[in-house]
């Protein structure tokens, strides 16, 4: 209930809920909304230049970091809040959570909150099978999965459902995080199998995707272990101090990213000089600049996440709303008769 009889409709901000945000998913079906999520991506990153942009602004502790993300395309902003803390797993807590809002321009009032720890799960995953049909060789058919824990399955789902792969090749330093990967993909058509080494789950795969979560600055893949013509998708290294690649791949590769004074902060290239050449994704997106060239090149996406991204989905989740009815309407903002007469209200109430 509000608390003013007469509030306007403006006055209750929708809100979606981790299990209304399950029940969207459902009822739209996972490759449908990957789909439909990576396409608004495209779409908002073809009009990049009318975002305002910064790199997200992080508070780091010893355990990790929490970050607001915020954009607006001069008619709707949109923040994220997200944690990153790779030691909450073995306390029985999510390595990431994230719950974000949508607002309007005009009159500053919020027109959605929602849950975004599926949802980021979600946008990852779309972005990075939306840059692989951009970068990866033509018909790839097979990814190494390096890191198997929350991320993962929605990260092979995507390759599957955007970029046609169909064989996956998984490795974690935990076999226990292999094996429920696995068993969550019975039924994805995918044609799974569980490796020792992450050698051996890079073996014939033409994208290969780190998402690990280490506060530090790990070797996941060293230069020996990656051939020529294959597309790195790395995601775990999003944090300072937090990487997963050695620097001598990056010196071999040709590094795409999203926003470059976000990335060069959090992504594997704060391992290179300022003035190491990147590109941005958005220009090869619009045909401005070039993607892959020739198929012995390394293309690498260097994933941190942006604020356009979650900016996208949200759009993408709030345009479900209406015809889904999977909301609940909270009671976020004063909506006083007179608004001047917020006290009056107050008073009122007692
Ligand atoms: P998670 O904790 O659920 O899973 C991480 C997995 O990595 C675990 O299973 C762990 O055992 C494994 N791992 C750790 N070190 C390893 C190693 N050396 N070799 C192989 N496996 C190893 O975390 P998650 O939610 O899946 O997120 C994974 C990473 O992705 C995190 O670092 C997170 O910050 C990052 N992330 C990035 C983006 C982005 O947009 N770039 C978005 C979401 C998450």
């Amino acid at each position: 209930m509000t608390h003013n009889p007469n509030a306007s409709a403006l006055a209750m901000v929708p809100f979606v809920s981790v299990d209304n945000m399950m029940k969207l998913v459902h009822q739209i079906g996972l490759p449908t909304m990957l789909t439909g999520i990576a396409d608004r991506i495209e779409a908002d990153f073809k009009r990049w230049e009318s975002f305002d942009k910064t790199p997200r602004v992080p508070s780091h502790s010893k355990e990790g970091v929490i970050e607001l993300m915020p954009t607006s395309d001069g008619e709707t902003y949109g923040f994220k809040y997200v944690n990153g803390h790779p030691s909450n797993m073995k306390k029985g807590l999510q390595t990431v959570t994230a719950f974000g809002l949508l607002a309007d321009v005009d009159s500053g009032y919020p027109v959605m909150l929602s849950e975004m720890t599926l949802l980021t799960a979600l946008r990852t995953a779309a972005t990075s099978a939306l840059v692989a049909k951009y970068l990866a060789p033509k018909n790839s058919t097979t990814m190494a999965m390096i890191g198997n824990g929350a991320q993962s399955e929605f990260q092979t789902i995507a390759m599957k459902t955007i970029c046609g792969i169909t064989h996956v090749r998984l490795y974690d330093i935990d076999p226990a995080a292999t094996a429920k990967c696995a068993a969550n993909l019975t039924a994805s058509g995918l044609h799974v199998t569980q490796c020792n080494t992450g050698e051996e789950a890079m073996e014939g795969a033409q994208i290969i995707t780190t998402c690990t979560a280490d506060k530090q600055n790990a070797t996941i893949l060293t230069d020996n272990m990656v051939g020529s013509g294959v597309h790195i998708n790395a995601i775990g290294g999003d944090c300072p101090g937090k990487t997963e690649l050695h620097r001598d791949i990056l010196l071999r590769s040709d590094i795409f990213v999203e926003y470059p004074e976000q990335t060069r902060i959090e992504g594997e290239i704060q391992q290179l000089d300022d003035d190491h050449a990147v590109t941005e994704l958005w220009e090869v997106m619009l045909g401005r600049k070039q993607g892959r060239t020739s198929n012995k090149q390394i293309t690498l996406f260097d994933s941190v996440g942006f604020a356009i991204e979650d900016f996208s989905a949200l759009n993408y989740v709030r345009d479900q709303l209406q015809d889904t009815g999977l909301y609940q309407n909270l009671d976020m903002l004063a909506d006083p008769d007179d608004p001047r007469d917020l006290f009056g209200m107050l008073q009122r109430a007692s």
